[in-house]
């Protein structure tokens, strides 16, 4: 699946309606339909990339910016503790082929995931 149906960038392109929390000419975060804690946003980049399997040196300097746009949005929303996940490949729980960075916090959780 291309860039034209992909679902992460048809919201990237407000094709499909989604709870937008930040946006640059680079990234865009979004709060997750179906939380998994009172805090579970997603920060993609808008370039279609399918996962981190996918990521090359050039990408490096997105990617960080990804995880400071994480590390910021935890902070506006007084989550002192979060966890951030990228699932990588169906096996480990990835459901949409566009590269995503979970931001999870507001809740007590576990280790190791399941
Ligand atoms: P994955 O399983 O690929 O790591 O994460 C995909 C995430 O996208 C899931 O947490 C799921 O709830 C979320 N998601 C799937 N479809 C939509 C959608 O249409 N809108 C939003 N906001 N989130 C979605
Ligand atoms: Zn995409």
């Amino acid at each position: 699946m291309g860039e034209k149906d992909c679902l992460f960038c048809r919201i990237g392109r407000k094709e499909i309606p989604a709870k937008l929390v930040y946006e640059d000419p680079e990234i865009f975060a979004f709060e997750d339909i179906n939380p998994q804690a009172p805090e579970h946003i997603l920060i993609c980049p808008r370039k279609h990339l399918v996962s981190l399997r996918e990521a090359e040196a050039a990408d490096a300097a997105l990617l960080g910016r990804i995880l400071l746009v994480g590390a910021q949005l935890a902070k506006e929303r007084k989550r002192a503790d979060f966890r951030t996940v990228f699932n990588n490949g169906p096996e480990v729980g990835q459901s949409v082929f566009h590269l995503h960075l979970h931001v999870l916090g507001g809740r007590a959780m576990g280790w190791p995931p399941g």
